[in-house]
C-alpha cells in the first residue's frame, strides 16, 4: 500500500514549511577529503586465508614500505606463541615497525627494530577488530561526509534520520543551495525539480509504471511470452476496455462447470491502502461507473486458498532495491514484514464477500478493528517480521527454502516485467548527454503465500510506507503515532542499507559481478537464527548489510527473460524519445503489442 499522498503532503507542510527559505551555502565543505579509494584496505603482501587478507596493517610512518624491500624474518618468541599468518611492516623516522597476526588468537604483535638492528616489541594487546576499528573510524574520519538532502523526505523522514546519523552521514533537512550526493524523495522523482547530478531515490516514471493497470498489463506482456514463468500474478483484465472480455470468459467457465464458483477482487487504478477495495461473484456486480464517467481499474481472481497463520491470513511486505537500471542490479531485504487480518478467514462466500477484516491484509484497515494487536515483539501482533513467520512455517516443517527461492524469483521477473518501460521513461527525462542525477528506488513488494505455499504477486509498490510509527488509538475515535518498534527493525535497515550501498565513495567497489549461483539449490534465508556476516563498514560498528543482491547474481537463470528490453532498447534508438519525446510510453506499448 503506498501512502496516501494528500495525507502526506499536508502532514509534510504541517511539520516542515517546504516553501520556506533554503539554508544556504554550506562551509563546512570544504574538508580535506581523501579519494574514495583511500577507504579500500590495503593490499597486502602475505597471508593466505580471508582473514589475514584482510588484516588492516598499522601504518605509523608516512610512506609505505615498497616491494622487494620486505623483511620476510619471523622472530623464535613468536613462532612460540603459535604460527604467524600475516606480518606486515612499515617504515618511520626510528626504523621498522611490523605487526605480526597470531594465528587463532586474533591477537596483533607489533614490533620495532631499533638501530642495533634487534627488534622490541611494542604491545600485545590489540586484536584484529580493535585494529580494524581503529583504522576504520581513521579513514571515515578523512572521507567527506556524504550528503543527503531530506527536505523532501516525507513519512520516511524518521527512519532516513537515524540511517544518516548511524552511517555518520551529513543531512541537509531544509535542501541546500549546491549539489548533495543523495536526494532522498517522499514521493516521485520530481520532488525536486533541476537536479543534474547526485543520486535520486526514485527513478521518472516509477509511479506511473506500478499503478494497478499498468503493472498488470506488463505483467501480462510476459505471460504471453512466458506464461509458465510469469504464473505467479493472479488473472487480471483492465476496466473498463475488457470488461466485455472478462463477462464473457467468466460466463463460460461457469456454463462448462456450474460447480465453479470463482471470486474475483476489484481494484481502482490508482487506490491504496486497500480503499475502494471489494469483492465481487459476479461480473454483473462490477459497479463500472462513477457518475458519468467509466472507473479505471483492474478485476483480478482471488486467491481463495492463502496459506493461514493461527486461522489468520496474512501477506508479505518485501523491500526491493533497484540501485541501476542499466545495468540491471536488484537486492532484496532479508528481513520483511507480515500484516495479519483481525478476523479468522473464511473462504468467501456471498455472506463474508465484505467482510474486509477477513479478506484485506491492509494494515491501514485493520488497525481501526478492534482486534488489532500492536505488539512489542517481532513475532507475535497483527505486524510481524518476515524471518518470525518463516521461523514459525519452518517449525511445522514447511520447506522454507523453497518458498524464498520461489520468492526471489518472482521478485526477479517483476523487475524485469517492468523494466522495459521504465527505461522509456528514464531516458525521456534523462537524455544521455543531459546532465541528470542517477536513480535508484526501493519497492514494496506485497506477496501472498497460497495454502500450497505458493508465492503470489498482489502489488508492487512505488513508495512503500517507511513510516516507524503506527497508528494508536488514545482515546475512543482518538488516533496518535507512537513507535513502532517492529517497523524501525525492518524500515531503518532498509534505509541505511540502501544508502550504504549507494554511497558514492563505494560505488566502484560494488559494480555487479556476474556470476552464476546455486538458485536451484535454494537460497540463504532470512531466518531469526542466521549467522551475521562480518561487519563491512567502514566503522566497525553496523551490522552486516540487509540487503542481498539477488541480480546480477542470477544473471544466468533469468536472462532469457530480458527479451522485451531489447525491444525497448530499439524503441528508443529509432523511434522514441530522443528530442522532445514525442513518442513516450503509451507509444511504446502499441510499439510492442
Ligand atoms: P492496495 O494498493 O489498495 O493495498 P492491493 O492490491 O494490495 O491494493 O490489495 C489489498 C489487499 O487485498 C491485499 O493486501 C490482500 O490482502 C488482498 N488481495 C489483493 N489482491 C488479492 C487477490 N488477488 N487474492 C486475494 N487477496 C487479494
Amino acid at each position: 500500500m503506498s501512502d496516501q499522498y494528500v495525507k502526506v503532503q499536508v502532514e509534510q507542510m504541517k511539520s516542515f514549511g517546504e516553501d520556506e527559505e533554503k539554508e544556504g551555502v554550506d562551509t563546512e565543505e570544504q574538508v580535506p577529503g581523501s579519494s574514495p579509494s583511500a577507504s579500500v584496505s590495503p593490499d597486502h603482501p602475505t597471508g593466505t586465508d580471508a582473514s589475514s587478507t584482510s588484516l588492516p596493517c598499522k601504518q605509523t610512518g608516512k610512506s609505505r614500505s615498497k616491494p622487494g624491500r620486505e623483511d620476510k624474518r619471523h622472530t623464535s618468541d613468536v613462532a612460540s606463541q603459535g604460527s604467524v599468518v600475516s606480518a606486515e611492516k612499515n617504515l618511520n623516522r626510528l626504523g621498522y615497525e611490523r605487526t605480526l597476526q597470531v594465528k587463532g588468537t586474533g591477537k596483533i604483535l607489533q614490533r620495532k627494530s631499533e638501530p642495533n638492528g634487534n627488534y622490541v616489541t611494542i604491545h600485545t594487546s590489540k586484536n584484529i577488530e580493535e585494529m580494524r576499528r581503529e583504522e576504520g573510524f581513521k579513514l571515515a574520519k578523512k572521507r567527506r561526509p556524504v550528503t543527503v538532502d531530506t527536505s523532501k523526505a516525507k513519512t520516511s523522514l524518521e527512519a532516513l534520520k537515524i540511517s544518516i546519523k548511524q552511517l555518520k552521514w551529513k543531512e541537509f533537512p531544509l535542501g541546500r543551495r549546491t549539489a548533495c550526493d543523495i536526494y532522498w524523495h517522499g514521493v516521485s522523482f520530481h520532488d525536486n525539480e533541476n537536479i543534474v547530478s547526485g543520486q535520486v531515490n526514485k527513478f521518472p516514471g516509477m509511479i506511473e509504471m506500478l499503478r494497478k493497470i499498468n503493472l498488470s498489463r506488463a505483467v501480462r506482456t510476459m505471460q504471453e511470452l512466458f506464461p509458465e514463468e510469469y504464473d505467479f500474478y493472479p488473472r487480471s483484465w483492465i476496466l473498463p476496455e475488457e470488461y466485455q472480455q472478462f463477462t464473457t470468459q467468466i460466463h463460460m467457465v461457469k456454463e462448462k462447470d456450474a460447480t465453479v464458483n470463482p471470486t474475483f477482487i476489484v481494484k481502482p487504478d490508482g487506490g491504496s491502502q486497500g480503499d475502494g477495495i471489494y469483492l465481487i461473484r459476479d461480473p454483473s456486480d462490477l459497479k463500472l461507473m462513477t457518475g458519468s464517467q467509466a472507473k479505471q481499474g483492474v478485476v483480478q481472481e482471488y486467491i481463495q486458498k492463502p496459506l493461514l497463520i493461527d486461522k489468520l491470513k496474512f501477506d508479505i511486505r518485501l523491500y526491493v532495491l533497484i540501485k541501476s537500471l542499466e545495468p540491471l542490479e536488484i537486492y532484496i531485504a532479508k528481513e520483511g514484514l507480515t500484516r495479519f487480518c483481525t478476523e479468522p478467514y473464511q473462504e468467501p462466500s456471498q455472506k463474508n464477500l465484505s467482510h474486509v477484516f477477513m479478506h484485506l491484509t491492509n494494515y491501514s484497515l485493520n488497525v481501526h478493528s478492534g482486534n488489532f494487536v500492536h505488539s512489542d515483539s517481532q513475532s507475535t501482533g497483527s505486524k510481524r517480521t518476515l524471518s518470525s513467520v518463516l521461523y514459525r512455517l519452518a517449525a511445522k516443517g514447511v520447506d522454507i527454502k523453497r518458498v524464498w527461492s520461489d520468492i526471489i524469483a518472482l521478485v526477479i521477473k517483476t523487475v524485469i516485467a517492468v523494466v522495459p518501460e521504465l527505461r522509456v521513461y528514464y531516458q525521456a527525462d534523462i537524455p544521455p548527454g543531459k546532465p541528470g542525477p542517477t536513480c535508484f528506488q526501493i519497492l514494496g513488494f506485497d506477496i501472498l503465500l497460497m495454502k500450497n505455499l505458493k508465492p503470489v504477486l498482489l502489488e508492487v509498490n512505488s513508495n512503500p510506507s517507511m513510516r516507524i510509527e503506527h497508528e494508536q488509538e488514545v482515546a475512543p475515535g482518538v488516533f496518535e503515532y507512537v513507535p513502532s518498534p517492529v517497523d524501525e527493525e525492518v524500515k531503518v535497515g532498509v534505509i541505511r542499507d540502501t544508502l550504504r550501498l549507494m554511497d558514492p565513495g563505494h560505488k566502484k567497489a560494488t559494480v555487479p559481478q556476474q556470476r552464476a549461483s546455486g538458485f536451484e539449490q535454494g537460497e540463504e534465508i532470512p531466518m531469526e537464527e542466521e549467522t551475521q556476516e562480518k561487519s563491512q563498514d567502514e566503522t566497525g560498528t553496523l551490522p552486516s548489510l540487509c540487503l542481498k543482491q539477488v541480480y546480477p547474481k542470477y544473471f544466468k537463470q533469468f536472462n532469457y527473460l530480458r527479451l522485451v528490453e531489447r525491444i525497448a532498447a530499439l524503441f528508443i534508438r529509432f523511434l522514441g524519445v530522443k528530442g522532445n519525446m514525442r513518442l513516450g510510453p503509451t507509444a511504446f506499448r502499441t510499439f510492442i503489442r
